[in-house]
Formats: structure tokens, sequence, C-alpha cells
């Protein structure tokens, strides 16, 4: 069997598209594959197959700062059709009194509604987002962008400067403790875990405290790719194939061929066979890579055992109830608060801090918690996602994969909590009760799993940040580098540093480790972790 490719990429995630862009552009000869019909992974848009015209986003819908990434630049998405909006009322919490926390890209304006609450809030969360504002340019915006620093290396490089020793004070918070120990109004204190927190990272987990100041001081928000997440998908691919690189989708993976001991190409299930010379990079998930497609004697024990501990989040997976409909949502509380209806990302349901534990109990016994959910009408911002005049809409809700201890209990469960969510949704959207909805699916966290293997557990972020599963030891230590302990594999996807949702980070990462061990010239222009913090 004769090397076709440099190398192979496993799954076509945007993660593993950013990979392939990179190093199709360095001149390697590079596959992804997918068992999926269409690239993309999380970034999916479907047709509904009962209303044409109508299309919905089934995974990944707001990308946070999608365009101030530095890959969406280097492979030059525009030019390949890639268009992103960023609505200026980007998150709106609605309170069942009428009353709204509003999130906006104008500061000055977040800090108005927040001052609503309490001025004692405004004047902390301008105090944040302004101290921040260097920390996240010149320390964590480099580090995520980078291969992670050794931890103690990195410690000792942050305390060096008043800002990396600020960092360290509050990261070792837990975004609980931050948000306790800074803020006083029950409804801010909610808004601030959710809007920065309850989407990222386990709120009670110490060493996290600087996610929300972070994020309060990031320059870019939540925006949407127009025509649907998968356009991003496309732009990916248009470049790909521009520089010579292939896709093949609806593959079925038998195995990952081991050859005098290094990963040396991948056999279908077919029992069809593809060579790679230098290199197999997996998009998926660590127990996928090393316990099903590898052989055992080519997996060190130690690594096997470390797959096998690998942990998924308990607070992660979604439910999504999607909507196609004749008009937008129209909230009640848009009577006193008319900016909400061009709000983008909509949050219902949370009106006190202590629901976060609610939730964390009813999640620790596979039950369903009162709703707090969240979402958006696309078709607001983007006319294409709708025929003319039309509009779709969806809501998700965080709740159990093993619902009363089962994922199976989804099948039989999921349309009547649809039924109850939609319910819940039209008490704050009354015109949802009015004979608008055309059509209506859902999806469970059990979904999620059967479409995206690699999201175990329904796990969207791909491996949860506790178990020290984080940086240097992401997934875990001996593999947190992309590099694994088998010659030639090397890891991409979201169980690596930075972690999942779309950043495409992972893949932008792990192009500059390969890339370099192939001896092949970087031809852009990566951050460096370790010089930014030393120039401090
Ligand atoms: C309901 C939902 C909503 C979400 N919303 C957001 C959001 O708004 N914003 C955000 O940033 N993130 C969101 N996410 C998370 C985001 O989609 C993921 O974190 C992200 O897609 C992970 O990217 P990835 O490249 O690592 O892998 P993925 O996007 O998961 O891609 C992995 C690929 O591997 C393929 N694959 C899996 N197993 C195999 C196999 N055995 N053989 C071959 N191929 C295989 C899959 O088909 C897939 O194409 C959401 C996820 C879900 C489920």
């Amino acid at each position: 069997m004769s090397a076709l490719f440099d190398g192979i990429i496993l799954g076509a995630g945007h993660n593993a598209l950013v990979l392939q862009a990179y190093l199709s552009r360095c001149g390697l000869k590079t596959l992804s594959v997918d068992r999926a019909l269409i690239p993309g992974g999380g970034l999916s848009t479907i047709d509904n197959p009962r209303l044409p015209g109508f299309r919905h986003n089934p995974h990944s819908f707001f990308h946070r700062a999608l365009t101030a990434m530095p890959w969406y630049r280097d492979l030059e998405l525009e030019r390949h059709g890639v268009r992103y909006v960023e609505p200026k009322l980007n998150v709106a919490m609605i309170l069942r009194d009428g009353r709204a926390l509003e999130w906006w890209t104008d500061l000055d304006r977040t800090v108005a509604t927040c001052a609503e609450f309490s001025e004692r809030d405004a004047e902390a969360l301008r105090r944040f987002a302004e101290e921040f504002k260097p920390i996240v340019q010149k320390i964590l915006l480099p580090e995520a962008q980078s291969p992670p620093l050794e931890p103690a290396s990195r410690r000792s490089l942050l305390e060096r400067s008043a800002l990396g020793r600020r960092l360290l004070e509050i990261s070792a918070l837990s975004p609980l403790e931050f948000v306790t120990r800074h803020f006083e109004n029950d409804a801010v204190r909610a808004g601030l875990l959710f809007f920065n927190g309850l989407r990222e990272v386990d709120l009670r987990l110490k060493g996290f405290g600087h996610s929300i100041p972070a994020l309060l001081a990031s320059q870019s928000m939540a925006q949407m790719a127009v025509g649907g997440s998968t356009a991003l998908a496309r732009g990916l691919v248009a470049d790909i194939t521009l520089h010579g690189g292939e896709l093949r989708c609806g593959i079925e993976l038998r195995r990952i061929v081991v050859h005098n001991g290094r990963a040396a190409g991948i056999e279908l299930t077919t029992g069809e066979q593809i060579h790679a010379s230098a290199f197999i990079a997996s998009g998926l998930n660590p127990r996928q890579t090393f316990l099903d497609l590898l052989p055992a004697e080519a997996v060190p024990a130690s690594l096997r055992g470390a797959a096998e501990q690998f942990q998924y989040n308990l607070l992660a997976p979604l439910f999504g109830l999607h909507l196609a409909l004749d008009e937008p949502p129209r909230y009640a509380a848009a009577a006193r608060h008319p900016e909400l209806d061009e709000a983008f990302m909509v949050l219902i349901g949370l009106e006190r801090f202590n629901q976060f534990h609610e939730i964390v109990a009813a999640h620790e016994r596979g039950e369903i918690p009162s709703p707090v959910a969240w979402g958006a009408c696309p078709t607001l911002f983007d006319s294409s996602q709708a025929p003319v005049g039309k509009h779709t809409a969806f809501l998700w809700e965080k709740l159990p994969y093993a619902l009363r201890g089962d994922s199976a209990n989804w099948v039989g469960e999921k349309d009547a909590h649809g039924a109850r969510l939609l319910e819940f949704w039209s008490k704050m959207a009354p015109n949802l009760g009015g004979g608008i909805i055309r059509d209506q699916f859902v999806l469970s966290p059990a979904d999620t799993e059967t479409t995206l293997p690699n999201m175990s557990r329904g796990d969207l972020l791909v491996g949860s940040f506790a178990n020290n599963q984080v940086g240097y030891n992401r997934p875990f230590a001996g593999a947190g580098c992309y590099r694994t302990a088998v010659p030639g594999l090397y890891l991409c996807g979201g169980s690596t540093h930075p972690g999942g949702n779309i950043t495409g980070l992972c893949g932008f990462n792990a192009a500059r480790v390969i890339a370099a061990d192939l001896g092949k010239a970087i031809w852009w222009n990566p951050p460096d972790a370790e010089q930014a913090p030393a120039s401090l």
C-alpha cells in the first residue's frame, strides 16, 4: 500500500478544517474524512424537510468573536464568501416582571442597563471590563492562540508582571466566588454567570474566576454567520480545496493503521486502506482515538488509562426547540423595552442567582429543572434563512444527558418536554400562542451524541475542564500539546487546548505544532504565549 497523502485528518469538524487549511497552504497533501455527509461538524445548517426554504442551525449558532480569530483573517474567509453579523443588542435577559438586563456591543449602554438594577454593580462591571482589557489582549488571547505552556513556567512568567499577578489572583477564584464577591444584585449576578460562565465552564471550579471579567473585556461578542453556520464550513472547505486538500464524507472508520509503531493510515469499514506518510491528526475525542480506533498494543497502558478516565461535562448538554414561523417572537417586555425586538441572544427564565444551584442539583439527579432557556430569531438579522417574510427561531435549555439515569428516556420524553418549553416561551412571547407556528421539532442531548459521537454524553465542549483537563493537560497529561505518545499521531479537536466551542483555535494551534514537526515554514504569524507576558 503506497502513501497517497502526507496527512489524514479524522473528522471534518471546524477545528479539523482549520488545521487542514493551514497545512494545505504549507504545501502538504491532506485528506480529511468524516462519517457525516456534509463537513463542518457543529457548523451545520439544515433545510426543513417539510417546509422548503426554512433553514435551521441544530448545533452551534452564536460564534463568539469569530471574525477576530487569527485564522479568519489568515485563511481569507471573506474572499470565500463568509460574512458575519454582530447585532448591537447582543444579549438580553428578560425577567418575568418585564425588566431586561441588556448586554450591548457598546459598554456604556451595558453599564446603563446594569445601573437600573444596581449602581454599584454597574460601576464594578465597568471597572472589570476596563481592568481586564490589557489582560485579555496581552495574556489570555495569546495563550488561547498558542500551544499551552507548562503550568509551572506559565505561573513564573505571570508572576513577573502586575497584570500577570492580577490574573493569577482573580483566576484563583471560581466564577461563583468572583460574582458573589464583586456584585450584589441577584439578577445581575445571575445574568453575569449566564452571559459569561454558564456556557463555558463549571461555575464552581476554582481557577476560572477570570472568565467573567475576561469576557466583559472582550472586544467582540456573539456573532452569526450569514446563510447559517454551515457557511463558515463552506468557506473553510473552499480554502482547503483551493490549496489542494481533499475531503471524503459519509465514510465509516474501522481503525487507525499502525505500521512499525507509527500511525500510518486509516482503514474504512469497507476494508479500504488509505496511507499517510507524515501524520494522522484526530479531531475526535480521546476515547474514540485511543480506545476505539487504535489497536490496544499500539497504545501505552498509561495512555489507555487516561483516555478511559477522560471526563465529560455534566452541565453542557443542550435540548433544542426549533420553530418555523410566520412572524418573529414578540416579547411582552418589548412594550416597556422596544429595543428587545432587535435583541440577538434572548435569555428567559433566569431571575435569581440561586437557580444555578438548583440547575446543578437537577442535573446530578438526572431531572429536568424549571426552565432557563436562551435562543434567537436568526431571520431578524439574515432573511436568507427563511422564505420571504417568514422566520425561524430556536430556544436551548441545559438538560441532563442521562434523563432519570438513562439517555434512552429522551425518546419517549422529548416531544412532551418540547411542548412544555413552548408553553413557557409563549408566556414571555405571547404571539407564539397565536397560530404563527408553521412547524417545530426538538433535539435532545441524546440526539447530539447520535449526530456527533465525539460529543460523548451530549457534551458539546468535548470534555470538561475539571479533573485538570485544561491547557497543558488537555485532554490529559501526556497528550496535552497536540502531540501524542503514538508516533505520527496528533490531536486537533475540542478535547485539546483551549477546548470546545467554535473558536477554531484547537486546529489553529495544532497546525503550528504539526508544521514545525514536519519542518514546514510557518507562513502565518501566530502569537507567542511565552513572549507576550514576558514583554509586559
Ligand atoms: C446543540 C448545540 C449547540 C451549540 N451551540 C454552540 C454555539 O452557539 N456556539 C459555540 O461556539 N459552540 C456551540 N456548540 C459547540 C460546538 O458545536 C462544538 O464545541 C464544536 O463544534 C466542536 O468542534 P470540533 O471541531 O472539535 O468538533 P465537531 O464540530 O464536533 O466535529 C467533529 C466531526 O467529527 C465527526 N466524527 C465524529 N465521530 C466520527 C467517527 N467515528 N468517524 C468519522 N467522523 C466522526 C463528526 O461527524 C463531526 O463532523 C454547540 C453544540 C451543540 C451540540
